[in-house]
């Protein structure tokens, strides 16, 4: 069998350690945290393919931390961090408590929640005080390879908080795009699901967007239909079974060019700039899974406009 022309903008595997926890710059750095049962899940950058931007996600389980994981340090470009509890009860209650050190301000966090941090802004560490149910911990950065620069801590909290956190999603938010003449889906969606978290320039300003929804069970699909445009785009699906991360509990198809591209496991999908893709399509889910978006555009509203579909 021939490999399909894309077959590689699918990434399950991950890079050498969570980036954002790296305890010294430059060193791979442990990537299990002290105290804490984690998964690193799966990673993608410029390595990938050319212009594309980087993402790296792990699995945290349970634990307590009693020291910080990482350092302070500086990015010259913006990144999200995206801190995301897994409660079906409630899927914007983190289920444990993180410690993190942002322009010289420390914030607790309790809730799920996007950290925007604009290039410059010294950040971390981390302290992972407590995880009971699983958190997902992802950095989107836009940057083709991840790169840092240690920090002394800042003694004084800056006046202005340069950073934000985001704990909520957008009112009237659809990530269907403006594709008023799309054709409507040809079977009813059973899937059951939650958008919980999303950022984009107009909530944030200087951001670029990012979307998390929670896929609880079900078949259906993401309402855009096949379309351009001119940005790399990220899609991504996890599993959340701490026996099972890198399966997905069912199974995930995305089209992409003209090849339909089916899998079971934890995938990114990487979708070159100008490469006609979805639809995307969610078969038949019988666990929990994550699914999430983001590219280096700051508006998601209106960027997925129906004159670029082709
Ligand atoms: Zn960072």
């Amino acid at each position: 069998m021939t490999k399909m022309k894309y077959a590689d903008c699918l990434v399950q595997k991950p890079g050498p350690s969570i980036l954002e926890l790296q305890a010294k710059s430059g060193s791979a750095g442990k990537d299990i945290i002290p105290g804490i049962k984690a998964t690193h899940l799966m990673s993608a950058d410029e390595g990938v393919q050319k212009g594309y931007f980087s993402v790296d996600c792990a699995w945290l389980w349970n634990g307590a931390a009693k020291e910080p994981s990482g350092e302070a340090h500086t990015h010259n470009f913006s990144h999200v961090i995206g801190i995301i509890g897994g409660h079906t009860a409630d899927p914007h209650d983190l289920g444990g408590e993180i410690t993190v050190w942002l322009d010289g301000h420390k914030e607790i966090l309790t809730r799920s929640c996007l950290i925007f941090v604009p290039a410059g802004v010294v950040h971390g560490p981390f302290l992972f005080n407590r995880i009971e149910r699983p958190v997902f911990f992802v950095t989107v950065a836009m940057t083709g390879k991840y790169t840092r620069a240690p920090a002394a801590p800042l003694k004084d909290a800056s006046k202005e908080k340069r950073y934000s956190i985001i704990d909520h999603t957008k009112e009237r938010f659809s990530v269907g795009g403006d594709f008023k003449e799309a054709p409507p889906p040809p079977r009813p969606s059973t899937v059951k699901s939650n958008r919980i978290l999303h950022i984009e320039d107009d909530m944030v300003k200087g951001s670029f967007y990012v979307d998390f929804v929670w896929i609880w069970e079900g078949t259906g699909g993401a309402p855009a239909p096949e379309h351009t445009h001119e940005w790399p785009e990220l899609i991504a699906m996890a599993g959340a079974d701490p026996a099972h991360p890198r399966d997905l509990g069912g199974e995930m198809s995305i089209v992409l060019g003209d090849e339909y591209h089916p899998t079971t496991k934890s995938t990114l999908v990487c979708i070159p700039k100008g490469l006609k893709h979805c639809p995307w399509e969610f078969h038949d889910i019988k666990k929990p899974t994550l699914v999430f978006s983001a590219g280096p555009q700051g508006m998601y509203s209106g960027s997925h406009k129906k004159e670029n579909v082709k």
